[in-house]
């Protein structure tokens, strides 16, 4: 091991690079986003590990690598505009921004949500707007999509979600109940809704409003 390597560093080689992202912007966001921001005091030691890592409210941090691997897949360009679902600590929220114009991300959980802000300020991060409710719904003024992402698995792809996705756009979502889910990939193409399922995955539910 070199020894100047940072924790970070080391996670990017270890655990994206080996497993195949190797997209240099990507793997550039993610040398600029230190892991640790968003990983709660009590978990520090932890926070660059290969696996998710528990929130408050039963939520989790994703997974270095997914967040990386759902990054490469949605081949995030300069000029998108990506709604998020699912703010969680904000780390893919943070990432996304460094690589797009502008992040529009929601979170049910007013408590996770409190906390985001000031972490993307200590990145001065200044493209993202956060809001506090239903993603399915609540950036309908801002939509149509570019990208759209979505850190939380409901049972089946929801139309509002297909609807509010530019032409052109893409779309990666984990669909599926806590035993069976996988990643799918959608392109709107010519109207054309194009569905790809991808890898096996275990993300939180998507839940609807309180
Ligand atoms: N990428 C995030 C992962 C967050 S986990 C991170 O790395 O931190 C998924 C989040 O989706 C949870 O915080 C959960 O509260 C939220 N969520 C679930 N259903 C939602 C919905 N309908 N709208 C917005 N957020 C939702």
């Amino acid at each position: 091991m070199r020894v100047d390597e940072s924790a970070n560093e080391r996670m990017i080689r270890l655990q994206l690079i080996s497993r195949g992202v190797n997209d240099p912007r990507v793997l550039d966001a993610f040398r600029s986003v230190p892991r640790d921001l968003f990983v709660p005091q009590h978990l520090q030691a932890a926070a660059f590990e290969d696996g998710p890592l528990p929130l408050d409210r039963g939520q989790t941090i994703s997974q270095p690598f997914i967040v990386a691997l759902m990054t490469q897949l949605i081949g995030a360009k300069p000029s998108d505009a990506v709604l998020e679902i699912g703010t969680g600590s904000g780390y893919q929220t943070a990432i996304l921004a460094r690589l797009v114009r502008m992040v529009y991300s929601a979170e049910l959980e007013t408590d996770l949500a409190r906390d985001v802000k000031s972490r993307l300020d200590q990145l001065a991060i200044t493209n993202v707007e956060l809001r506090v409710g239903d993603g399915l719904q609540i950036f309908r003024d801002r939509a149509p999509f570019d990208v759209i992402l979505s850190a939380a698995a409901p049972i089946r792809i929801p139309n509002e979600l297909i609807d509010q996705l530019a032409e052109g756009g893409r779309m990666i979502i984990p669909v599926g109940s806590m035993d069976e889910q996988y990643l799918w990939l959608l392109e709107k193409k010519s109207g054309r809704v194009q569905r790809t399922q991808l890898d096996a995955v275990r993300f939180v539910p998507l839940r609807g409003p309180k």
